[in-house]
């Protein structure tokens, strides 16, 4: 899955040493000399961080963009979680989980807003929803999305 659209993976046996992962139409396109199960479970997940590292760092801007207080951008890093979609250090940098970007963009905007809004306040109070609902009026609706697709997310 990326963003949301599932995707068949087709794995080729290439002739050069170099691997290559391309989106092509309905299909994530591996092309690697050694197609071995490892191999190819290496090769998507290196893919999968590279989409992650550029994806959330357009949706980081796009949401900050539309906040209604003002933030200096934090800086973000991308872990691997089993649990968590993303957190945010008291310092103001944000960890998001790469898997994330599997999930729809709405659902990425959801989790990024989410942490941002723990810079202002840092626990599930009232204020922390208030904050929510008045900069992503529809984020129960994107969480409920996200949750659901959980399982298939995580578990790759
Ligand atoms: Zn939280």
């Amino acid at each position: 899955m990326y963003l949301g659209r599932r995707y068949r993976l087709k794995v080729i046996a290439g002739e050069s040493a170099e691997v290559s992962v391309k989106l092509r139409g309905g299909h994530l396109e591996l092309r690697l000399a050694n197609p071995l199960r490892q191999m190819v479970r290496e090769a998507t997940k290196g893919w999968i961080r590279d989409r992650a590292r550029k994806v959330f760092a357009d949706r980081l801007d796009a949401v900050l963009a539309d906040l209604n207080w003002r933030l200096p951008a934090p800086t973000m890093r991308l872990q691997a979680m089993n649990a968590q979609w993303g957190s945010c250090s008291p310092s103001g940098r944000l960890t998001l989980n790469p898997w994330l970007v599997k999930a729809p963009r709405d659902c990425i905007d959801y989790v990024i807003l989410h942490e941002l809004c723990h810079l202002k306040e840092h626990n599930h109070s009232r204020r922390f929803y208030r904050l929510l609902d008045k900069n992503m009026p529809p984020w129960r609706s994107r969480k409920k999305r996200l949750d659901e697709l959980a399982e298939v997310i995580l578990n790759m």
